[in-house]
Order: C-alpha cells, then sequence, then structure tokens
C-alpha cells in the first residue's frame, strides 16, 4: 500500500479486496503516515541555519566550495521567484513556497543561486556551473510545470533577482 499527494489531493493505493472498515483503518493510517513523513522532511529542511549548512554541502559537493555565501535565508515575499542573489554581499534568499517542493528542487535552486557567487549573470560559463548538480534538468522541467500549472507567463528565467 502506497499513499502521496498529486496536485493537492492525497492518493492511497489499496487492495481492491478490502472491505469498507478495512479501508477506512488503512486509509487513516496511510495518511497519518504521510503527516509524519511530511513533518519530518519540514523539520530537515528547517530553519535559516539548515539553510546555510546545506547551501555549504552543496557549494562544496558540486562547486568545489568556491561560493561561499554570507547568509542564506527563507522569505515569503517572494511569490514570483524561486531564489535570489545579492553576489556584492553574498547573500542568498529562498521563497519559503519551496518548503513544499522535493529537496532536489530545493538543492538545484541552492545551487543555482551558489553559481551566482561566482557568474552574476546567467552566462555560458553559469549554465556549466549549475550543470554539475546532476540533477539540474529535472529540476529546472518540475520547476517550468509549476509555473505553467500556475498560469504565470512562460518562458521566463526561472527567477531570481539578477537575471
Ligand atoms: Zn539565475
Amino acid at each position: 500500500m502506497t499513499a502521496y499527494r498529486e496536485s493537492g489531493r492525497t492518493v492511497v493505493l489499496i487492495p481492491a479486496a478490502f472491505t469498507p472498515a478495512e479501508e477506512r483503518r488503512w486509509v487513516a493510517q496511510m495518511v497519518a503516515k504521510l503527516q509524519t513523513r511530511e513533518e519530518r522532511r519540514r523539520r530537515s529542511l528547517g530553519g535559516d541555519d539548515d539553510l546555510m549548512a546545506r547551501a555549504r554541502a552543496l557549494s562544496l559537493a558540486h562547486l568545489d566550495g568556491v561560493p561561499e555565501p554570507a547568509s542564506v535565508r527563507w522569505v515569503d515575499n517572494q511569490q514570483r521567484r524561486w531564489g535570489s542573489c545579492t553576489p556584492a554581499d553574498r547573500s542568498i534568499r529562498l521563497s519559503s513556497r519551496l518548503r513544499a517542493m522535493p529537496e532536489y528542487v530545493v538543492d538545484y535552486v541552492l545551487v543555482h543561486e551558489l553559481a551566482h557567487l561566482v557568474e552574476p549573470s546567467h552566462s555560458t560559463a553559469f549554465w556549466a556551473l549549475v550543470a554539475r548538480y546532476p540533477r539540474a534538468e529535472r529540476a529546472r522541467g518540475f520547476l517550468e510545470g509549476i509555473e505553467q500549472a500556475s498560469g504565470e507567463p512562460a518562458g521566463r528565467p526561472e527567477g531570481d533577482a539578477v537575471d
């Protein structure tokens, strides 16, 4: 049996042979399990300190530790951008909308903003850096899907203050 979220709905897969009583019991258990898992994930993404630690780890893992952000934090006021970076003070901000998304997508946005500390513009050199994160293409596809589903203009850069 599995349970997952899809387009804001909870989908629980159970054997067809279940009685209605069994079905109710299992659905309740699976939903509770899903909530626990999501809660744990929210905690693991955690606060700004956790985000900073994650950014440092990603910098070391994929960018030779060259980008050294001075601050990395969640912000609630970025509805139309996933992340932003100010190279002058080496600060990175991530939209809290990303908290609801898979971790590889959050990591991609972090890598993207970290790469801007090295290459401020979306140059060829910039994209070569970003491509060192193995799931970059997949994450960009995921974000494009969200943007299209929410009716935002297609084709705009995936969003930061340094576009
Ligand atoms: Zn960018």
